[in-house]
């Protein structure tokens, strides 16, 4: 895992809110780390610092046979009882998963992100716009004819990516939200690595040129905000932690919660200089305390989802994380994965002194 430390050089050290996506994009949502081969790098000067560890480089994973570890996995059998539609679109799996709702989900990608889509009877929301590998808004386009406005469950390239195709793009008021929407290359670089691609890029993707494009916020929103759709009314709840800037959406009425990365069923990424542990406790708890009321989780990676119980006993197993307890299994890089009640969370290291 260390080799492809080296291939690229790491990034964001002038930047709190660019950290290095290179040590995020080991480690696919799908898995641990363990049993994944090393990402290969392209450039000529990976292969140079490789050498020089000594590490056996991968297999070549440039066919069209390449399989990465993660993409075995797939299709998820949980997406079997779900109803899919528009099911000729190539890049993204639509599902619809509650009246009005949809979850678009992008299988191909190792994120395996999922936005969603709200439609009311006047306008529709876009809760996060994707890697922007496809476009997303003319699969928008044709789930509804209403104007939709998009809101993210935070600023990190994976949700972000469409957001530079719409016109009306709410925002957190963070200064983190408006770092990111000034765009980046590296993060959607990074993404795209060919143990990040399971199957077929879109033709018309152009990997050279790929990156977040910048995107203008429309209207700065804040905890409490409520959006109406028309017969239908989401309200944001303010979770930092995950990063400064993320929220859920609540639709109260009908109990659905859409979590973002505060909750998704897959290793839970804390490790980043912009995620606050005591804060992303604190926000646990606040949408634990909501479970009564919720009948749907719907989370923003790898299966849309989750019945509400699952919330309280997150908080019980991020607060006996907190406490020491689980397993710890390090995964290097500076980050180790804690396991506890079948909740996994990927952590940063306490750093080490000199000696
Ligand atoms: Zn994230």
């Amino acid at each position: 895992m260390n080799l492809s430390l080296h291939c690229h050089p790491e990034r964001g050290e002038g930047s709190a809110f660019s950290s290095s996506s290179q040590l995020k994009k080991q480690i696919p949502r799908a898995k641990n780390a363990l049993g994944m081969t090393a990402t290969l790098c392209v450039a000529a000067a990976c292969l140079l610092v490789g050498a020089q560890h000594a590490a056996p480089l991968p297999p070549q994973p440039q066919t069209a046979t390449y399989k990465p570890e993660w993409c075995k996995d797939l299709p998820r059998p949980e997406y079997k009882t779900l109803q899919r539609v528009l099911p000729e679109e190539p890049w993204f799996e639509v599902y619809k998963v509650a009246p009005g709702v949809f979850a678009i989900y992008e299988p191909h990608q190792s994120e395996e992100v999922i936005s969603y889509l709200i439609v009311g009877t006047k306008q529709g929301l876009l809760f996060d716009t994707g890697m922007g590998i496809a476009n997303i808004k003319s699969v928008v386009s044709r789930l509804t004819s209403r104007p939709v406005v998009v809101l993210n469950s935070h600023t990190h390239n994976d949700h972000v990516g469409d957001n530079w195709r719409f016109q009306f793009v709410y925002g957190m008021d963070t200064v983190f939200t408006r770092a990111n929407a000034k765009g980046s290359h590296e993060d959607a670089q990074a993404e795209i690595t060919p143990e990040q691609i399971c199957g077929e890029l879109p033709k018309t993707f152009n990997a050279k040129t790929y990156a977040t494009k910048p995107w203008r916020i429309s209207l700065f929103v804040h905890d409490g905000f409520k959006v109406n759709l028309g017969g239908r009314t989401l309200e944001i709840l303010s979770v930092p932690g995950h990063t400064p800037d993320a929220i859920a959406l609540i639709d109260r009425a009908n109990g659905l919660l859409f979590t973002g990365d505060t909750y998704y069923p897959a290793p839970i990424w804390l490790y980043r200089p912009e995620t606050n542990l005591d804060q992303y406790v604190a926000s646990v708890k606040r949408l634990a305390a909501l479970a009564p009321q919720v009948k749907t989780v719907l989370g923003a990676h790898n299966i849309p989802v989750a019945s509400s119980d699952v919330l309280p006993k997150l908080l019980d197993a991020i607060e006996a994380v907190r406490a020491g307890k689980g397993e710890v299994k390090s995964e290097g890089a500076g980050k180790a994965m804690h396991t506890l009640d079948g909740f996994k969370f990927l952590l940063a290291e306490p750093k080490k002194g000199i000696d």
